[in-house]
């Protein structure tokens, strides 16, 4: 297990304070790394600086060879990956291998390809006697700053469009989940040039802060909380750097009368609950017709309750711990503070769970009102409300009426109003009959607070590079 930092092609140790890396299932130390010092940080950024000129050289076909060795890398290595992970996150490995790896490795294998198929320069006159150009250019010293639901996943979606772009990378994951960007450093040490790649490790008020405040670094990219967000805008505001912020979400879920309550239940089931519902675009707020509404928390109160909990190799487990102690009293909470409300029922779950780790039973809240914390909040658990509507009008409504604006989904048999409710929706993404589903082709980001920029697709080598105009005197 690699617990040295990636500056300049070198292993280095830490320098700064140790911190202890806990596997959730068990509250148990899997090891303790040092965070990286003021030097180290500042020797990572500056590696990258001076690597920038010698990558940004090159030709997208040679960044894309690489790129597609790290993606063959990572399939080739992905039971070390998937065991890593779900040790360091609690996830069922089962699934972190057979849902997450194979994602994870499309990412860079679509930037290989992105990388060549963008259209850098176009070319026209406007002027008599003058051609201009536009080029699409690297950035420069990308500071990527990642958060700890799905360490192996965000390095892919913040490393590969910024390199596969032409930029060279400072990343820090999160100092609770660091392992697979740790060990994914071996790999990017063995075959990029020396500063391309960096991988330094600490806290974020500390060493995440201190990366994003380093005057040669000209974008920030993160993944986190809103709150963060609102610290890494402060910090870029300094200096006028770009920024790139993927930040929380509150997922309305509209289920109509019409809808296919056992597509529903399903879809909830594994969307509402997958990664113990630590995911920003996690199917968390129900939103149901009065006709179905009670059919479907009977439903979803009996599937919920058959969720399998337990160690990331249990037989048959579909859902681990939370990360953290102090993230299963956060949800812990709000569930109670919900239940304290007379026209809410907590039909499944609500309670912690003994025995060691940081569980939490699969939850369901039914008769949420709109104006209630548990509907408004984001409370990145496994926690669902279930709301009952009276018309379109009030669900989208409803829905809308959020800080967050990342996904929502519509579920319903008729495709015209699926259509017309898609297109009032303030989310960055909507899904119909489904929830949850990416792939690498197609955009991933917010509106609102959710922060803006896109991961994945063409859109993200956009937000990794610059628009410029050159203009030729004939
Ligand atoms: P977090 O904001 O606490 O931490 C995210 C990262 O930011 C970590 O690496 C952390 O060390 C760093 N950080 C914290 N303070 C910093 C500072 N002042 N300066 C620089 N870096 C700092 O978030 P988290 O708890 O790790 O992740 C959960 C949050 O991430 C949730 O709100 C979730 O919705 C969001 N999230 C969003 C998406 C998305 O695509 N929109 C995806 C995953 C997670």
């Amino acid at each position: 297990m690699n617990t040295k930092l990636l500056i300049n092609g070198r292993f280095v140790a830490g320098k700064g304070a140790k911190e202890e890396v806990l596997d959730p299932a068990t509250g148990k130390v899997i090891t303790s790394i040092a965070e990286a010092s003021d030097e180290q940080i500042e020797a990572a950024v500056e590696a990258a600086a001076k690597a920038f000129d010698g990558w940004s050289a090159t030709v997208p076909k040679d960044r894309a060879a690489l790129l597609l060795r790290i993606a063959d890398h990572i399939e080739a290595d992905g039971e070390e990956y998937a065991r890593l992970e779900s040790q360091n996150c609690g996830k069922p490995y089962a699934s972190v291998l057979a849902d997450e790896i194979p994602a994870i490795a499309d990412v860079f294998r679509f930037f290989a390809g992105a990388a060549r198929a963008q259209h850098a320069a176009v070319a026209g006159e406007y002027l008599p006697g003058f051609t201009s150009m536009i080029r699409r250019d690297p950035i420069g010293v990308v500071a990527s700053i990642a958060p700890w639901n799905y360490p192996l996943m965000m390095a892919a979606w913040k490393l590969s469009p910024a390199l596969a772009a032409g930029n060279t990378v400072v990343i820090k994951p999160s100092e609770q989940t660091p392992l697979t960007a740790l060990k994914l450093a071996e790999k990017f040490a063995e075959i990029f040039p020396p500063g391309v790649v960096n991988v330094i490790y600490g806290r974020g008020a500390s060493v995440g802060a201190s990366l994003i405040a380093q005057p040669r670094v000209s974008m920030i990219s993160l993944t986190g909380d809103v709150g963060t967000g609102e610290k890494v805008l402060q910090a870029a505001s300094k200096s006028i750097k770009r920024t790139h912020l993927e930040l929380g979400g509150k997922a309305p879920v509209i289920v109509f009368d019409d809808a296919d309550v056992e597509s529903v239940v399903s879809g909830v089931r594994t969307f509402g609950f997958y990664n113990a519902g630590q995911d920003c675009t996690a199917a968390c707020r129900i939103y149901a017709g009065p006709k179905i509404y009670d059919k479907l928390v009977a439903d979803l109160t009996s599937a919920v309750a058959s969720i399998k909990v337990g160690k990331q190799k249990d037989e048959g487990v579909e859902m681990g711990p939370l990360i953290s102690a102090k993230q299963r009293s956060r949800v812990a909470g709000f569930v109670e503070r919900a239940a304290e409300k007379k026209h809410i029922e907590v039909t499944t779950g609500g309670k912690v769970r003994g025995g060691g780790g940081f569980f939490y039973e699969p939850t369901i809240i039914a008769g949420a009102k709109q104006t209630d914390e548990i509907v408004k909040r984001e409370v990145f658990g496994p926690v669902v409300s279930v709301t009952r509507f009276k018309d379109a009008d009030q669900a989208i409504t409803w829905a809308n009426d959020s800080d967050y604006g990342l996904a929502s989904s519509v579920w319903t048999n008729d495709v015209g109003k699926a259509m017309r409710v898609a297109s009032r929706l303030q989310y960055g993404c909507t899904w119909i009959n489904t929830h949850f589903m990416l792939v690498s082709e197609m955009p991933h980001g917010g509106m609102k607070r959710s922060g803006y920029g896109k991961d994945l697709s063409m859109y993200a080598l956009e937000d990794y590079s610059v628009v410029r105009h050159v203009m030729v005197k004939l």
